[in-house]
């Protein structure tokens, strides 16, 4: 999955460009920057790459996702459906401009169930917030239906799914606007960095400025730049810019790499009859970064877990339902409403009544479900060995607790 794994000649390369100049800025320095821009050609490559008019870099991808609902007007009082699995960073993007986040059932899509979105809408509705987790995609086809019917923003959370399509077109480039996030475990990384992608140039326009203070960047130096609105400062360095340009220029190998894992793997998992696999609205789409599996029950999944730890090969499976980071049954500090600051009465309302909100549908998924990471490093020879203990210690675990229909 991620792109620290092929970390080389490249990355240094182009950081050393930077370096030998000691522009490490963005904007500005025309002259001693010796024509080194390295997060516009980032930019002008993460368009190409994957199909977007536009692309606005940021300092990460919880920076991409704020300042994409800055631009689009969403803010206090609004409301932005979202699902009940994903990273915290999805949350505190909404809280970040004042929104609510209301969080919904997901289904074996492992995002948005399309039933529980129809009946999270409310008059105070603004944005519909996918998030493609694990490298593939939600059921945007359905999601745009009901953004085009109730004249709702649909804001893709692309961050973990770089490289994944949605018939043939990028994940992140199929709503009003998407996001990628480019921290150190994601498919392709800078160190810390995000996008925002939008087909919408108003939008753009507004990303560019907001994310540099609200400079025009139309001043004949910096100094001359106005301020047609309120900004903020969610800059990425040339720096990291530099080792995202590198990346870009393998993420097509990355991409074959994971796709070839992920097929041998998953054949070896799906000749037990008792596992079955994630949704995956496009199949062809998939980015490959992860295998997300299910077993029958609950107790059963558990019991792998268990095996897998025991047997050292638990690394690299993720079990969500017990994880802090991912999962809405441990974000205590956001039902329990831990913020440094105040919130409007409107996000303490709804973040208190997750206390009591039915996520059983959730549960019955996630608590089934395990991620198996695909390496980029892995050998032939190395996956059929991981995917034969796998198997081994699924058979034990299902010989010893039959699944009796
Ligand atoms: C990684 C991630 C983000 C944002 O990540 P940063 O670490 O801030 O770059 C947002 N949403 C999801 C689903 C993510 O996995």
């Amino acid at each position: 999955m991620p792109g620290y794994e092929l970390f080389g000649a490249e990355e240094r390369k182009e950081v050393n460009d930077v370096l030998e100049t000691g522009i490490i800025m963005r904007y500005g320095f025309d002259g001693p920057r010796k024509g080194n821009w390295k997060a516009k050609e980032l930019e002008a490559a993460i368009c190409e790459t994957f199909g977007s008019k536009y692309a606005q870099l940021t300092s990460s991808g919880t920076t991409a996702l704020s300042a994409a609902m800055a631009v689009l007007g969403i803010g206090y009082g609004d409301e932005i459906i979202m699902p009940s699995f994903t990273f915290v960073a999805s949350f505190e993007a909404v809280l970040s401009v004042g929104a609510v986040p209301v969080l919904v059932d997901i289904d074996e899509t492992l995002t948005l169930d399309i039933e529980a979105v129809r009946k999270a809408i409310t008059p105070k509705t603004k944005c519909i917030m996918p998030v493609h987790m694990c490298g593939s995609m939600a059921r945007l086809d359905e999601l745009k239906q009901i953004c085009d019917e109730h004249k709702l923003i649909l804001l893709e959370d692309a961050c973990q799914s770089i490289g994944a399509t949605y018939k043939g077109k990028s994940v992140g480039t199929i709503g009003h606007a998407g996001t990628f996030s480019f921290d150190f475990v994601k498919t392709i990384t800078c160190g810390e960095g995000g996008v925002v992608m939008t087909n919408d140039e108003a939008l753009y326009t507004k990303l560019d400025g907001y994310t540099d203070h609200g400079h025009d960047h139309l001043g004949v130096d910096r100094g001359a730049d106005l301020h047609p609105f309120i900004g903020t400062n969610y800059r990425i360095s040339e720096l990291h810019a530099a080792v995202g340009l590198a990346q870009i220029r393998k993420v097509q190998g990355f991409l074959a790499t994971q796709k070839k894992n992920h097929t041998q793997l998953k054949s070896m998992l799906a000749a037990i009859p008792e596992v079955s696999f994630r949704v995956i609205p496009d199949e062809s789409g998939d980015s490959c970064s992860f295998i997300s599996w299910f077993l029958p029950t609950e107790a059963l999944t558990k019991a792998v877990v268990a095996e897998m730890k025991a047997q050292g090969i638990l690394p690299g499976n993720f079990y969500w339902f017990d994880n802090n980071w991912h999962y809405v049954r441990k974000w205590d500090h956001l039902k329990e409403v831990k913020s440094l600051q105040p919130v409007s009465p409107e996000q303490t309302a709804a973040l208190q009544k997750l206390q009591a909100q039915d996520f059983s549908a959730s549960d019955a998924i996630i608590s089934r479900c395990i991620s198996t990471s695909i390496s980029l490093l892995w050998t032939e020879e190395q996956i059929a060995d991981k995917g034969a203990k796998m198997v081994a210690a699924i058979q034990k675990v299902l010989q010893a607790s039959p699944v009796t229909a």
